[in-house]
């Protein structure tokens, strides 16, 4: 991937601020691999971190399937190595938040926490997300130690094992109907007496043998032994209030998924549950502005996946910074941001987006 691209407007004095060829976003794996690829094709990125340095693998105490770590590979030492082979290209990491994008004019201001701001041609978001917590007594302690927000990451541990799953949507049943594959039994935990789940997951998971369901129930505390693991949890029935106690080796919980958008609000086309809408080029409905990972995708969330998007928006960036060099800027008679408004504009019709 290469670029002609130049930083116009740099200052020399402070009085005009150097305008950015890109600003990226977050600090997870999707920042980090847009930071790889804009660096390696001389754009000179900006990273900015946000408060949770690493993102969510950050906190992973065992990353088992990315690929190249036969192994197994600890989140922190995974995120270290990716800013590392960032920054060894060029991008710049600040440890900084973001707490505004005015995209209302072109080039973008990005300002932040620290009081900085930020001129770019163009952004790349790399927000990621959160799961939603239970917030009670032992979760936040077993966390990797047998509490886990993600089967496809952590059901493999559980082989022969019996866990328990918390929610009662989509997520919660397709993932216990996941985890059949390795633990003995699943019982999924609901604290109302029906699932909210789509019919045709309800039915899968009703006729699998492995599948109990707990209704009216809430777990209130994860119990763990003294070496640290997770060995039961403490319930409620939502009705009767009666308290008790139950066994097994894993909790797994879906209560929601909460994509970091405070910054996206009222600027950008966001879905029902809040998440970006990006199409398969991984563009906003702000010409200019991409979108990378878990902040756009709630379907895959992986680091796997994180990665693959933040190397495409990346490229997409890259693409659109030649455009806007093709078409004379700075001094460009048209504003950037009108680039494909048509397109956009018509967007059902392409049936990309
Ligand atoms: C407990 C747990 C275990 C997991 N285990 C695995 C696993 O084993 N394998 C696997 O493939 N996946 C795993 N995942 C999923 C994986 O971690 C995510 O898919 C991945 O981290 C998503 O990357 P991301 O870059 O989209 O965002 P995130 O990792 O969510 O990172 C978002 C980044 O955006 C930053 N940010 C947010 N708002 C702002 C702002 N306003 N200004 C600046 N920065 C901001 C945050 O500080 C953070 O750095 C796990 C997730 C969890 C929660």
């Amino acid at each position: 991937m290469t670029s002609q691209i130049s930083t116009n407007g740099a200052s020399t004095n402070g009085a005009a601020p150097q305008i950015e060829n890109v600003v990226i976003i977050g600090s997870g794996p999707s920042g980090f691999t847009a930071g790889l690829y804009a660096a390696r094709a001389n754009l000179n990125p900006i990273l900015i971190t946000g408060n949770d340095y690493g993102g969510q693998v950050s906190i992973t105490y065992e990353v088992e399937n990315y690929p190249g770590f036969p192994e197994s590979v600890t989140g922190p030492e995974l995120v270290e190595k990716m800013k590392t082979q960032a920054e060894k290209f060029g991008c710049r990491v600040e440890f900084d938040y973001v707490t505004n994008i005015a995209t209302d004019k072109h080039p973008f201001v990005i300002s932040t926490q620290n009081g900085k701001e930020y001129v770019a041609k163009s952004v790349i978001l790399c927000t990621g997300a959160r799961p939603r917590y239970l917030e009670i007594p032992g979760e936040k302690e077993y966390t990797g130690k047998g509490v886990s927000y993600c089967a496809t990451c952590d059901g493999f541990f559980f082989r022969g094992k019996d866990v328990v799953v918390v929610g009662g949507g989509d997520s919660a049943v397709e993932e216990g109907l996941f985890l059949t594959k390795y633990a003995t039994r699943v019982r999924i935990i609901h604290r109302r007496d029906e699932l909210r789940a789509s019919k045709i997951l309800q039915e899968r998971a009703f006729k699998n043998e492995k599948v109990e369901f707990v209704w009216n129930t809430v777990l209130t505390e994860v119990l763990g032994d003294a070496d640290g693991k997770v060995i039961g949890a403490k319930v409620q029935n939502t009705v009767t209030g009666e308290e008790s106690e139950i066994e097994t080796d894993g909790v797994f919980i879906f209560v929601g998924h909460l994509p970091n958008n405070e910054l996206l609000k009222d600027k950008f086309e966001l879905d029902e549950d809040g998440h970006l809408i990006a199409d398969r080029f991984m563009r906003t409905n702000v010409p200019g502005i991409m979108a990378a990972g878990e902040i756009m995708d709630k379907v895959f969330k992986q680091v796997a996946t994180s990665v693959g998007q933040g190397c495409s928006a990346a490229m997409q960036t890259n693409k659109f910074l030649e455009e806007l060099e093709e078409a004379g800027y700075p001094g460009v008679d048209q504003d950037p941001r009108e680039f494909r408004k048509a397109e956009i504009a018509n967007k059902e019709a392409i049936g990309t987006w």
